[in-house]
């Protein structure tokens, strides 16, 4: 391609509207345009990136047998409610944009594919014969992100390859999901990145497992917490580890005393010199459940810990069946607007107690009238404690479950694993903390969806049995920007050679020199015609102009013809490096082809 005739422009400032280095840089470059939020058109440079990374993808997908395929992104609703998912798909996380068309049916626009592809099996699949089977597609997805940013990392619009594996048993099941875990390796070690595979949140889905692919990266909206031995890593999320251990109390008598101004633990244990393992805090959240029921949680945990929502939110969703309910629709602090709505009295907030009385709740067809209480494992073996007295600037010392207070009967474990915690494997390692793009996610579902919609096959005994299924996902145009995120300088991109958008581009430094343009002429002709993808700026331009933006858009090797043609070479800078060499024009190809194989391997 010539820039000449291309769709090249360049910005000299940094966008205002981006905030980390990739989305500056993918902007500054040319490489997209934001048209709406969280809508990106991709420009010629990004569609050759995106088309690299896709069939790095599907190399890797179609070696472990998996099959290709498209399915429809127009989804009927009628399948997401056979599966459950669509009042909470298109309400509570609210995620899925949903439409209504001249017939009055409903639909959706993808968000994700698990429904449809269920259906395809259900109607398809009839024996264990045709089993394992896994197919996926590579396509745009929709989702209506509450907090669309960064660029593409996350979009409203996005290219995702989403696989969903079929199975008559989970030991099948398994094998197919530790080739997808290689596999998943395997694509982003050749797309250049540094990464880490850790243990996820596999959600109210249940199952047994699921792995993220994290993108190392300081932008990275993830938190990762990992040992040096190498032997754990995990979402935060998920996360687990083992707590300081708690201090003696120095409390030995039961005794109310006055605490003013210390609603928060950091004050209280100022006010009265204890530590906050000394302390039994109860933090207040408001769950809707999918039948609209409200339901008010108290978590007692002790004061140097902090409740872990995603956690929290699946001990609550395993309690739907004490409220009639299948899942929980919001899990929420409840602000004092929430309050107001079934507030029967001023709460003594920062200051509750883990018996506060459920009338503070006015109880309707909609609220439920008591707390649902629930006690953390850290505060569970706390003795002569310190916590809320119910009564606003009072706390109580020296009190011990089932004595001055009943232990709630749910015990749970939501604590926040953190950064400098013991390992459960082995308690001499400490959890180190990193920051990570989630750029893939495998996941064991087992038989939510095909019990959910009947889908099932006869198996060798002549029953019938729901497919056992896993799925398979990885942000394409995520992973492409992760790429960025992970290499530039302050010049500009610098793309692994794997996925760059060209390999090589020719600068001829000054357009009047007869003998620059030949012989960039004949080498664009040549380096294209042998495979190595090349760009040719000839652009009536000054020649640093050129060189800036052959270094802004991040192309691994720059051609110039200049000074040194007298005899007979051309300078070669490398992009990563800006290490210049004098190459033999004749040997041009053959060098590059070298480089290339070397670094693409
Ligand atoms: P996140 O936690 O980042 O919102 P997710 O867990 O909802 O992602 P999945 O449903 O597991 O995402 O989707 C598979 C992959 O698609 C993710 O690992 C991620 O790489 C990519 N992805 C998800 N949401 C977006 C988005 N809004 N923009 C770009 N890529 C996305
Ligand atoms: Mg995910």
């Amino acid at each position: 391609m010539r820039l000449s005739q291309m769709l090249f422009v360049t910005l000299r400032e940094d966008p205002a509207e981006a905030e980390i280095p990739s989305h500056k840089l993918l902007l500054r470059a040319g490489y997209i345009r934001r048209i709406g939020s969280g809508l990106y058109a991709y420009l010629p440079l990004m569609w050759r990136v995106l088309k690299k990374v896709s069939q790095i993808v599907r190399e890797e997908m179609d070696a472990t047998g998996a099959q290709e395929c498209l399915l429809p992104q127009l989804q009927p609703a009628d399948l997401w409610r056979e599966s459950g998912r669509w009042d909470t798909y298109t309400q509570a996380e609210g995620i899925m944009f949903s439409m209504t068309d001249r017939q009055q049916r409903e639909l959706g626009l993808g968000p994700t594919h698990e429904e449809v592809i269920t259906t395809i099996a259900k109607d398809m699949i009839r024996s264990y014969r045709q089993l394992p089977l896994h197919l996926y597609q590579i396509q745009t997805k929709f989702r209506d992100e509450i907090r669309p940013r960064f660029g593409l990392m996350r979009g409203r619009e996005f290219i995702m390859k989403d696989g969903y594996s079929f199975h008559t048993n989970e030991e099948s099941l398994k094998k197919t999901y530790q080739d997808m875990a290689q596999a998943y390796s395997n694509m982003l070690r050749r797309s250049g990145l540094q990464f880490r595979a850790v243990d996820a949140d596999s959600g109210a889905i249940g199952g047994s497992g699921s792995q993220e692919f994290m993108v190392l990266a300081e932008a990275g909206e993830d938190e990762v917490l990992y040992t040096e031995d190498g032997q754990y890593a995990a979402n935060v999320e998920k996360a687990v580890s083992m707590p300081a251990d708690a201090e003696p109390s120095p409390f030995a008598a039961f005794e109310k005393r006055e605490t003013p101004g210390t609603e928060t633990i950091d004050k209280l244990c100022k006010f009265l010199k204890c530590s906050p393992t000394q302390v039994v805090k109860n933090v207040l959240y408001q769950a809707v459940y999918d039948n609209g029921i409200t339901v008010l949680v108290l978590v007692s945990i002790r004061g140097d810990q902090d409740v872990n929502q995603v956690k929290l939110l699946n001990e609550l969703t395993k309690l739907a069946d004490n409220y009639q309910a299948k899942t929980v629709l919001f899990l929420t602090v409840p602000d004092a607007e929430a309050q107001r709505k079934w507030a029967a009295k001023s709460l003594p907030l920062g200051y509750m107690a883990p018996d506060v009385a459920d009338d503070y709740i006015a109880g309707s067809k909609e609220v439920n009238s008591k707390f649902l209480r629930l006690v953390d494992r850290t505060a569970v073996d706390l003795t002569n404690f310190v916590t809320g007295s119910n009564e606003s600037g009072y706390h109580v010392v020296g009190a011990n479950w089932d004595k001055e207070f009943p232990l709630p009967a749910t015990v749970v474990g939501v604590r926040t694993a953190k950064k400098g915690d013991r390992a459960v494997h082995n308690p001499e390692q400490t959890l180190q903390s990193a920051r990570g793009i989630e750029v893939g996610h495998i996941f064991q579902l087992g038989t939510k969806y095909s019990q959910a919609m009947g889908a099932t096959y006869t198996s060798e005994q002549g029953e019938e049995m729901p497919f056992v299924m896993g799925c398979y996902g990885v942000g394409v145009s995520r992973l492409a920007q992760s790429a960025v995120e992970q290499s530039y300088d302050k010049d500009g991109i610098i793309w692994p050679v794997a996925i760059a958008p060209y390999h090589a581009i020719i600068s001829i430094p000054n357009l009047s020199d007869a003998q620059q343009v030949e012989v960039a002429e004949k080498l664009y002709a040549e380096l294209n015609q042998s495979g190595i993808e090349t760009l040719l700026d000839d652009r009536d331009e000054r020649a640093g102009v050129k060189f800036k933006d052959a270094d802004l858009i991040g192309i691994p090797y720059r051609i110039v013809p200049g000074r040194s043609l007298k005899v007979g070479k051309v300078e070669v800078v490398e992009r990563a490096t800006h290490k210049s060499h004098e190459i033999l024009v004749d040997e041009v190809n053959s060098t590059l082809k070298q480089w290339i194989d070397a670094a693409i391997k």
